[in-house]
């Protein structure tokens, strides 16, 4: 049963950084993680506060600099479907196409889509494990074939989203506003990794507003792209997911970034597979080294070995696709 909490929906970001300052009330955007959690109580609000009538935080821009301003109300549909979107950063495109179900694309926001909570059973479940305060993760000796494979400490939840290992690959950064002001953060630093704090999704300190994404210009030779392992063709959360961002220049990688999603507590930069491919041209051999190297300094629990292969082969298979191209 969902439990009590007063509703409110502010006509100014103002007046929502207001009601959001004394804590114990959460932001809603589209609230299809948001209500699931407060039904099964994995955290609790007295005041949900809705952004549904904050026209800023929607829609998609063209910035100065050359590059896009995604408000964080904009839906994932929106996102999957602009035309400047598709054009500028195809690989965030299509990882907002991945995303659930129609349905959820439809109502859920980009902004909630990086704030989300990690899916974990032992979270979401009746354990007061390390996550909600206590001293546990019953992953580790428990039923972990979906949790993570790099950076597991305390907690070895992996990160949920789709959208955010594109956003990292492709440098942008969130904006962010709150009773102290305003600052920008990369995505590649939104985050918070178990180690820092096992309690904490994200950077936002309390009253905090995510209120859009900055995308930069895009560099002449940029190839993104996104690739999608689940268990079932239906709506699934990534088993484990690649994203690229390669600037080619006459036939040689001169810039890599290389993001995973559902292997790690956060987005989990490859940095040695972007090592290995900046400066070389991307042939078979180039690949097939890609695909090596990408498991290394990884520590699979009992049951997650399976992904191991599933990445070398996601990702040598989503570098293949760049070279055929
Ligand atoms: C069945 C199911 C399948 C799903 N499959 C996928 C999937 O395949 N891939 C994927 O990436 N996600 C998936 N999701 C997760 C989620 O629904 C989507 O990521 C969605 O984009 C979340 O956006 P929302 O606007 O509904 O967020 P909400 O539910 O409104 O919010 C989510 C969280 O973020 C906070 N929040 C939201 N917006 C802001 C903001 N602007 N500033 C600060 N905090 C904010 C909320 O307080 C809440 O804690 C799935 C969810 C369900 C229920």
């Amino acid at each position: 049963m969902m439990p009590q909490f007063a509703y409110t929906r502010p006509k100014s970001i103002d007046d929502a950084l207001k009601i959001l300052a004394p804590g114990n009330a959460v932001v809603h955007a589209g609230g299809t993680d948001l209500l699931g959690c407060l039904r099964e109580r994995v955290f609790e609000a007295k005041t949900v506060v809705s952004l549904s009538d904050l026209p800023e935080l929607k829609g998609i821009q063209k910035a100065k600099d050359g590059g896009l301003r995604i408000g964080a109300l904009t839906t994932i549909s929106e996102v999957a479907e602009d035309p400047l979107v598709r054009a500028m950063y195809p690989g965030l495109a299509k990882a907002a196409s991945e995303v659930g179900s129609p349905q959820l694309r439809n109502q859920g926001t980009l902004g909630g889509n990086l704030c989300q909570k990690p899916r974990c059973w032992y979270y979401r479940g009746d354990f007061h494990c390390i996550r909600k305060g206590g001293d546990t993760c019953y992953a580790v000796d428990g039923e972990n074939q979906f949790h993570c494979i790099f950076g597991g400490d305390s907690c070895y939840i992996v990160h949920p989203s789709d959208t955010a290992p594109v956003l990292m690959a492709l440098e942008a950064k969130v904006h962010i506003e709150g009773p102290k002001g305003k600052r920008d953060v990369p995505v590649g630093e939104f985050h918070v990794q178990p180690s820092k704090d096992p309690q904490r999704e994200t950077v936002l300190a309390q009253g905090e507003l995510l209120t859009s994404v900055l995308l930069p210009p895009p560099p002449g030779g940029l190839r993104s792209s996104y690739r999608k392992v689940r268990a079932r063709q239906s709506w699934d959360f990534a088993l484990v997911g690649v994203a690229l961002a390669l600037v080619m220049s006459t036939g040689k990688v001169s810039r890599a970034r290389v993001v995973l999603s559902g292997v790690a507590p956060v987005p989990w930069r490859l940095r040695a597979v972007e090592e290995l491919l900046t400066g070389r041209e991307l042939d078979a051999e180039t690949i097939r080294l890609a695909a090596e190297t990408s498991i290394k300094g990884a520590n699979p629990l009992k049951h997650n070995v399976y992904k191991l292969p599933l990445m070398k082969g996601a990702i040598e298979e989503e570098l293949t696709a760049i070279l055929a191209a």
